[in-house]
């Protein structure tokens, strides 16, 4: 057995919350090219974030 331990640390990305602003609408959730709702985030502004994919945390 090694003891090669995993630390996790909180996502810098979206700071532990497993979300982050969404790109395409800047987190408004509201799409303006198309005048309407985000496809992306379904309107909620959030999309899951892709550095921790929604754990909120990293392997440091
Ligand atoms: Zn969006
Ligand atoms: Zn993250």
């Amino acid at each position: 057995m090694s003891n090669d331990v995993n630390y996790i640390k909180d996502c810098p990305k979206c700071n532990g919350s497993g979300e982050m602003d969404c790109p395409s609408c800047g987190g408004s959730g509201y799409d303006y090219m198309d005048g309407g709702q985000c496809d992306r985030c379904d309107g909620t502004g959030d999309v899951t974030c892709n550095r921790c994919h929604g754990s909120g945390v990293v392997s440091a």
